[in-house]
């Protein structure tokens, strides 16, 4: 039964809730939610997880998951796939948990469009529902448009994999065919994307495959920026274990892409011009394609919310979590989009029941694999600021610059368990 105490237990044991993050500012005139419906657009990192927790908070919500994929691959641990550490069926997560355990209704479909003011989205099939609350979790889109001659359809032929699924499987598969002594090269993505660490990641986990299997091969990456996360880590290890393998060029070489000729793998920059065997284009991001048919979407491309509580600042009663939020600080990452489903169900359950929401307080944390017993990591510990996420001083750090083989080990196997954990917390238990 649904009261103060049990919310104060749940959102405790979610780790996002307890004194420290201010729950006693919660107002003691609850009431029951019975009866409520809060419809979720999106199955992943974010959507699932404000479902889950939604559910945890408040079991008489009733809560349904719209997402056309029967079984959900995640793009964490889709590098290690590349490199051959992992198989699909690891990375590959089904909704029976949510149904049978948690009592939350999953439609295979995709949600085509929300009618804001008579609170219905209205699905692939014609179906339509109603809802009291709307959480929006799409994750992104890809701006085909930013470079000349990459479209959706050239992804076909020269994959981004950023994406997980049929992608992942496409450039594994071009990976492993490459000739002997052939050429690899990424187009890394301009911010603000997906995973800050995850092209640096790619780079490493196609060096450790090629290592064992095609050592005369070289990498290439060019990259629009001219720094990266963890990247004198990432750049020791590449050293450290690869040698002169990965080569790096940043926007100061003149190594923004600006037109690429499929037909002949050919890419084009300042920096030069450059023929691979494989390519890899990861495209500049936006947020999901319904947050911009919904109208939740600002002048950047991505979701303006209150960022304690991830309400959208453009339509009250609709939430917009993971990577297609604005979060400040906050990287767009797994991570945050699980601990932000966390922060929005304690917002979307203290809403319904007439409490106050409570100040949060939140985390990251992200693994990378350099090599397949090298990892290293980088958490994050964060607060609003005058209504934005800002980086606590002083808390959260990333790995050692100088650190043993067993120190890096030991990194890897985190990693590994960060997956199972996140994982497991999010679709299976
Ligand atoms: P997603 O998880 O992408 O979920 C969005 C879901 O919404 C999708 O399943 C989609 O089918 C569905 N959807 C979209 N539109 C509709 C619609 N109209 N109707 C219904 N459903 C819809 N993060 C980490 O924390 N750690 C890592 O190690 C890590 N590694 C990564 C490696 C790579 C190569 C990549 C690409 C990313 C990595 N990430 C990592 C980032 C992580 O994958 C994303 O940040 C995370 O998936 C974001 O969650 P989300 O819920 O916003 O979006």
């Amino acid at each position: 039964m649904f009261n103060r105490r049990s919310l104060i237990k749940a959102m405790a044991a979610a780790g996002v809730a307890g004194s420290a993050f201010g729950l006693q500012a919660c107002s003691n005139n609850v009431r029951s939610t019975s009866g409520k419906k809060v419809v979720v657009i999106g199955g992943g990192f974010g959507g699932s997880t404000v479902a889950k927790y939604i559910k945890r908070y408040d079991s008489s919500v009733d809560v349904t998951i719209i997402e056309p994929k029967k079984t959900y691959m995640t793009c964490p641990g889709s590098n290690w796939y590349l490199a051959g550490l992992v198989d699909v069926e690891y990375l590959t997560h089904d909704y029976e948990s949510l149904k049978s355990e948690h009592d939350i209704n999953v439609i295979h479909q995709m949600a085509t469009s929300v009618d804001k003011a008579k609170q219905t989205v209205t699905l692939d099939d014609g179906q339509v529902l109603a809802y009291d609350r709307l959480v929006v979790s799409p994750g992104i889109d890809f701006r085909w448009d930013a470079i000349e001659g990459y479209s959706e359809e050239a992804s076909e032929i020269l994959p981004h994999a950023w994406k997980a699924g049929p992608q992942t499987e496409l450039l594994a598969k071009q990976i492993k065919e490459m000739p002997q002594g052939g050429r690899f090269l990424m187009v890394a993505p301009p911010n603000p994307f997906r995973c800050g660490p995850g092209p640096y990641e790619r780079l490493s986990m196609v060096a450790d495959y090629f290592k064992r299997h095609n050592p005369t091969a070289t990498i290439m990456c060019l990259d629009p920026k001219n720094k990266f996360s963890k990247q004198s880590l990432f750049m020791g290890g590449w050293r450290e274990l690869y040698g002169q393998m990965i080569e790096w060029y940043g926007a100061i070489d003149g190594a923004t892409v600006t037109k690429i000729d499929v037909e002949n793998k050919t890419v084009y920059s300042e920096f030069d011009t450059i023929t691979a065997d494989v390519i890899n284009v990861i495209p500049a991001q936006k947020a999901g394609k319904i947050a911009f048919d919904i109208g939740l979407t600002d002048d950047s491309g991505w979701c303006p919310v209150h960022q304690g509580t991830f309400e959208s600042k453009l339509h009250k009663g609709i939430y917009v979590v993971g990577d297609s939020c604005i979060a400040g600080a906050m990287p767009k990452s797994g991570h945050s989009a699980s601990v932000q489903g966390k922060h929005c169900a304690a917002a979307v359950v203290t809403d319904l029941n007439g409490l106050d929401m409570p100040a949060i307080r939140t985390v990251n944390t992200c693994y990378s694999l350099v090599g397949s017993e090298y990892g290293i990591s980088v958490v994050g510990v964060y607060e609003p600021v005058d209504g934005v996420l800002k980086g606590v001083e002083g808390a959260g750090g990333v790995s050692k610059g100088a650190a043993s083989f067993e120190e890096r080990k030991k990194e890897a196997n985190y990693a590994f368990s960060w997956y199972q954990s996140i994982t497991k917390d999010i679709w299976h238990s």
